[in-house]
């Protein structure tokens, strides 16, 4: 019998998503495969995406990453949560926080209690962020690795890093070096397809080497070189909904804390990141260039740094939306090539990791079966069109009338499986997670409650505790963060302790 399987894997491209894919097909399928990277110095990568959310631990395990080494060698910080400023209104604040908040009793989630706490005018119902861990550690600047809460029913800390972005490529490297992958540096400068199916069968660089393979890995970036420009898979835009389209960057020096958060802070026409890591701050104001110049962008980011710039800073141009298709014929596109959402929620190093997975999970092999390419398009499709939703929320969610693009981006029209979760938050008080999708039921309440949509009524469910009891409860769950969240250490002294391990 003829053997068909797969032996040359051929990455194209050594930022976050090249090095990411060869790291983890090198640890899980390495043995039988020839993993053959190509990156160009000359182009370069797109040099930033520096903060993760949870499920980045998972990755850095499955390659067997020792996370303080890890931590050491990208500069790394812990983080909690996105702190957003001027989202909901002008002044206003909250957290995406990671985790739990409270705690559910039988089948009634916690933010049920909580609803009826307040909607009976209980004033020491306090905030729902009272009943967040993370929130309560976040914002003291405190850290420790702790699953669960001491002697309670309680889930401790919920992290994920910020890292520099250039080290973590460069750690990567490293590892996949080490585990067998080859890596050439050159452009690429043609793309040969089979005359008769279409497929790529090897790709040429500047220096007139032929590169072949039987699969190719495009994480080419923005450019999409094969998925895009020689495969022709078209790009759904997305900029309707999400109109942000280039974001200026700048590294700084840190301010005085180093947060264990990022923070996200509405502008005009957009928002600013800071990430704080240890040894500089990376910053940018991601801005619609319909509503304001790149100069009056860039003065905005250059007067809200907590530190000196560290660097000019540079413009980075994109436009939202996704792959029509992200697996064709024998190329999977990964990361920038499959699409952008935008920063705001950390999403696009997940959805790297995601593709990445999914494509070990339902690695082919030389028949490349139609069914198994039509699975994979269509469940990273639905994940995508979940985190569009999700990110669509925390704009259109707004009541701010200072500027055009806020009062545009409330009154758009948004689709409809996002209309259908806020009529049921605001009806019901009730949120569902659907199939696997990525953001829980607590990410889309903090986000909803912390950009001021409070619903109309909650589960009566909750309404099975007495007032005594009720009031008992959450004043006994405030008590257990507190004190506890108390003997946490400092954020800057957890990094420096975790360093300070690494081999
Ligand atoms: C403003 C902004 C902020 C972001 N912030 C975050 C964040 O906080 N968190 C997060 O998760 N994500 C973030 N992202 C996304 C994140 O940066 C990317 O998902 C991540 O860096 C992966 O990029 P990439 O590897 O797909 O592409 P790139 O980094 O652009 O790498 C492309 C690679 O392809 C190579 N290449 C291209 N053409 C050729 C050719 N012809 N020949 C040879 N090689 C070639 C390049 O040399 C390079 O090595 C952000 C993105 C932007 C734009």
């Amino acid at each position: 019998m003829q053997d068909m399987r797969i032996r040359r894997v051929v990455i194209v491209g050594g930022g976050t998503a090249g090095w990411m894919s060869a790291a983890l097909l090198t640890k899980v399928l390495g043995a039988g495969l020839s993993i053959t990277l190509i990156e160009s110095d000359e182009i370069g990568t797109v040099g930033v995406g520096e903060a993760t959310i949870p499920p980045i631990q998972v990755f850095n395990q499955a390659i067997g990453m020792n996370e303080a080494d890890f931590v050491k060698a990208t500069g790394g910080t812990f983080k909690l949560g996105i702190e957003f400023e001027n989202w909901g209104g002008l002044g206003d604040r909250y957290m995406h926080a990671f985790g739990t908040i409270g705690r559910p009793l039988g089948l009634t989630p916690f933010h049920n209690f909580w609803l009826r706490a307040r909607q009976a005018g209980k004033a020491d119902a306090g905030s729902l962020w009272d009943y967040s861990f993370n929130y309560q550690a976040a914002s003291r600047d405190r850290y420790a690795r702790l699953d669960r809460i001491p002697n309670s029913p309680l889930e401790g800390i919920v992290e994920a890093y910020h890292f520099d972005a250039g080290l973590y490529a460069r750690f990567l490297r490293q590892g996949s070096e080490a585990g067998g992958v080859k890596r050439i540096e050159g452009m690429i400068t043609g793309v040969n397809r089979d005359g008769e199916n279409g497929f790529i069968r090897s790709v040429t660089l500047k220096s007139g080497e032929t590169i072949e393979g039987d699969l190719f890995i495009d994480c080419s970036g923005f450019r999409a070189l094969l998925i895009g420009e020689a495969l022709g898979v078209g790009y759904e835009d997305w900029t309707h909904w999400l109109p942000c389209d280039r974001a200026v960057a700048v590294p700084a020096e840190n301010g005085p804390r180093l947060r264990p958060y990022t923070q996200s802070i509405a502008h005009k026409a957009g928002w600013q990141w800071r990430i704080p890591l240890q040894h500089r701050a990376g910053n940018g104001h991601v801005f619609s260039s319909s509503h304001i110049s790149e100069d009056e962008a860039t003065a905005t980011l250059m007067g809200n740094l907590e530190g000196k710039p560290l660097a000019d800073p540079r413009t980075i141009r994109f436009r939202t939306g996704r792959r029509a298709k992200f697996w064709e014929k024998n190329c999977v596109s990964v990361g920038l090539s499959s699409g952008f959402l935008e920063p705001l929620e950390s999403t696009s190093i997940h959805l790297i990791q995601t593709s990445i997975v999914r494509l070990v999970q339902m690695f082919p092999d030389l028949n490349f079966a139609a069914a198994n390419i039509a699975e994979y398009n269509a469940q990273v499709g639905f994940e995508y069109e979940r985190v569009r939703d999700f990110i669509i929320l925390h704009y259109h969610l707004n009541r701010r009338t200072d500027t055009a693009f806020w009062t545009a981006c409330r009154e758009m029209a948004v689709p409809e499986s996002l209309t259908h979760r806020l009529d049921l938050f605001r009806q019901t008080g009730r949120i569902f997670r659907e199939n696997n999708e990525l953001f829980s039921e607590v990410a889309w309440l903090q986000v909803m409650v912390g950009q001021g949509l409070m619903p109309e009524s909650f589960t009566p469910l909750a309404d099975k505790l007495s007032d005594e009891q009720l009031g008992q409860y959450l004043a006994d769950l405030r008590q257990i963060i507190d004190a506890n969240v108390a003997r946490l250490p400092g954020h800057r002294e957890a990094v420096a302790r975790l360093v300070a391990s690494a081999a």
